[in-house]
């Protein structure tokens, strides 16, 4: 599959996106990472050549053929839930977005003392407080802040969070803050946790002006993913 209009989507988001730095007043440098999930490698070879070179991926079975296959050495990011059982994957990524329960930060940080290097997590944090969603709750942050500090095996570099679907402004604004006071927690418990991994298609640039360091596109980029794939568009 080709994507003939990558160039100019990427182009504009771009553009977009430094607006919104410049509205926001966070001054944060932002990195794209292109969601390739559902489309095959050629879009990660597409994203290099547009000069992206931060990939994201939100389900593990899917990645791992993806990333043997892909020939341009981005940086994978793990944007999707990960089985306590499957820490071991946390190796192929070189971020994992969606830790999203102390009992995954457990095997992940068992997974990174057994490999002798830590693994570069996000906190997944539920600010509004959605049933369909994992995380944490922004008031079981401080607590789970302390508590990480002496989990040696994970590095806190940061919160990832997620709106809720068709989200009012305020409401995403309300999601936004609050993902940046938790990482403020975070920073203030030790963790070089400087990243805030938030905004989607539709609403990355008020996620950007809210100080997101991170924004995760697929659609806006590569067009809406196949009706067949819908299943899991959205884990
Ligand atoms: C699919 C997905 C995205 C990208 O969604 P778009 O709306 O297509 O930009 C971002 N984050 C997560 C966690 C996802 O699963």
């Amino acid at each position: 599959m080709h994507f003939p209009e990558l160039p100019d989507r990427v182009a504009e988001v771009r553009q977009r996106i430094a607006a919104a730095v410049a509205r926001g007043g966070h001054g944060q440098r932002v990195t794209l990472i292109a969601v390739t999930k559902t489309f095959g490698v050629e879009a990660v070879q597409a994203a290099w050549d547009v000069g992206i070179h931060d990939v994201g991926e939100n389900r593990v079975q899917e990645a791992l053929p993806k990333i043997d296959a892909a020939s341009v050495p981005v940086r994978w990011h793990l944007i999707g839930h990960l089985q306590r059982n499957k820490a071991r994957a946390a190796d192929s990524f070189e971020l994992v977005h969606s830790m999203d329960s102390a009992r995954l930060a457990d095997a992940l940080h068992a997974r990174g003392l057994a490999r002798g290097r830590a693994i570069d997590v996000l906190l997944q944090v539920n600010v509004v407080g959605e049933a369909s969603k994992a995380g944490w709750a922004p008031e079981s942050v401080p607590a789970e802040a302390e508590r990480l500090t002496g989990l040696a095996g994970v590095r806190v570099r940061g919160v990832m969070a997620m709106a809720p679907l068709d989200a009012s402004e305020a409401v995403l604004r309300t999601t936004f803050h609050g993902a940046r006071a938790a990482r403020t927690v975070l920073e203030a418990a030790g963790h070089p946790a400087a990243e805030l991994s938030m905004g989607m298609s539709s609403d990355y640039e008020i996620a950007v002006e809210e100080g997101a360091t991170m924004v995760r596109l697929g659609t806006v980029l590569f067009g809406s993913r196949a009706a067949t794939a819908a299943g899991h568009a959205h884990d």
